[in-house]
């Protein structure tokens, strides 16, 4: 390792991106000196000791692949304690016949995915993270970045309380907003969907029977993920409602049980009532995407490299085997003395691992687009696509393939 440098690697945001690369370097390559620096602030003593689940804690889909990298980084046996299997997905078009129905056991899996609370997912990565070498600067903030000769000096706070360490590579992971993408000069293309995301917890009263359900309707498409809240396993549900502004505006001064009556004419009754509707929160909906993720000593990651549509639940699934390439690149750089931020080491990165983004966020971008068309042609179009898809087992494999994140190659890191 080159020790003139303060640190081999900087990772600007410890979020969920941020915080499983640095435990998968931990592991993979603990001679790395590893930084995370993080804006919010992080002790050990405020990590609480037991975890008890919340009916409003937003969750995010992983898909099969990703519990298979958590296994590699030995994290997995911990997540597992409060993760919801998907057993069954359902998918479907409101008012038209089309649907097909993907289930774990003709994939000869478990699940074909899971449900799991962020708050626990970071929780678990916390836990683990703070029994390895790699260091944490929290609260701070990366502010800047200057190439240097042999590697990258990072800027950390503003004015009278700013300093700097020098590294061979800076990694930034500080999220779909990086305020660090953009003064570093990376072009962004970015395309707004005209919708919201609305998250809730909500519960039914039926059992969901560990069904995940992704409805398209004329006014947007929505996902009811199987959620194990802890006094209600069997009939709570995470949603994720897309809904242009003045429908989200005018739902979110609803009472409850309003809320309720709206989400049931939209979604129907495949999961009887709807008896409760959690705290909401909401999210402006854009793809965002780079073209290039890589300069010298600099590699964007997570939601800072591409921000998808939450319905497709793709988008954290992504990041993550974009994070155990990144890994795979690093380890091959160490064993060949290589700079961590030369460019032929980046470049080979993105080279491998552009084919499985593109494909994943046109396979997220085309599941809007073609879903969110309410002319008769496309509804009609949809029908058949949705009715092939459950009949043909060469198309229905594709699919599910995707769904468990097992179209691209999971790397060992
Ligand atoms: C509504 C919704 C639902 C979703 N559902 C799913 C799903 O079901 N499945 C799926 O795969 N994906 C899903 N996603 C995507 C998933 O949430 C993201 O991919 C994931 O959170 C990416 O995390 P990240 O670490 O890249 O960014 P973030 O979680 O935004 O973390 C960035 C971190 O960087 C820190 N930071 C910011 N600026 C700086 C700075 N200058 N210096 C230091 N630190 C900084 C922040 O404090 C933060 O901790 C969903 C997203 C949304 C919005």
């Amino acid at each position: 390792m080159n020790t003139t440098h303060d640190t081999d690697l900087v990772i600007a945001g410890g979020g969920l991106a941020g915080a499983t690369l640095a435990l998968a370097l931990a592991r993979t390559l603990p001679e790395l000196r590893v930084t995370v620096v993080e804006s919010f602030p992080l002790s050990s003593d405020a990590l609480p000791t037991s975890y008890q689940p919340s009916y409003d804690a937003r969750s995010t889909a992983l898909a099969w692949g990703s519990r298979l990298i958590f296994e590699e980084l030995g994290l997995w046996q911990r997540m597992a304690e409060h993760a919801t299997p998907i057993r069954h997905i359902h998918v479907s078009d409101r008012g038209h016949f089309g649907a097909t129905r993907l289930h774990a056991e003709d994939h000869q899996q478990d699940a074909l995915g899971y449900v799991a609370d962020n708050r626990w997912m970071g929780l678990c990565l916390m836990r683990e993270l703070l029994e390895t070498n790699v260091r944490w600067e929290a609260p701070a903030a990366v502010t800047n970045m200057e190439p240097l000769v042999d590697g990258v000096k990072v800027s950390l706070g503003e004015g009278d309380e700013s300093r700097s360490l020098t590294a061979q590579c800076l990694v930034v992971a500080d999220g779909g907003r990086s305020g660090l993408r953009e003064k570093l000069g990376f072009r962004v293309n970015e395309r707004a969907y005209g919708q919201q995301a609305l998250i809730a917890n909500v519960s039914t009263a039926d059992s969901h029977q560990n069904t995940a359900y992704e409805r398209f309707t004329d006014a947007g498409p929505m996902a009811l993920l199987p959620h194990s809240d802890a006094d209600a396993p069997e009939t709570t549900s995470s949603l994720v409602w897309t809904l242009d502004d003045h429908t989200l505006e005018d739902l979110l001064a609803q009472d409850e049980a309003e809320k309720c009556r709206r989400l049931q004419a939209r979604f129907g009754w495949r999961l009887g009532r709807f008896t409760r509707f959690g705290e909401c929160s909401h999210y402006q909906l854009t793809l965002q995407t780079v073209d290039e993720s890589v300069r010298p000593g600099v590699v964007l990651v997570g939601n800072a490299a591409h921000t998808l549509h939450p319905v497709a639940g793709q988008g954290f699934n992504l990041a993550l085997r974009g994070l155990m390439a990144l890994v795979e690149q690093f380890k091959l750089a160490v064993a060949d003395n290589q700079p961590l931020g030369s460019l032929s080491v980046l470049n080979q990165y993105q080279a491998k691992h552009r084919q499985d983004w593109q494909q994943t966020v046109q396979f997220s971008d085309s599941l809007i687009e073609i879903f969110g068309q309410s002319m008769p042609a496309m509804a009609a179009a949809r029908d058949i696509g949705l009715t092939g898809l459950d009949v043909l087992p060469g198309a229905k494999r594709w699919f599910a393939r995707r769904a468990m994140g097992l179209n691209a190659r999971v790397r060992k890191p």
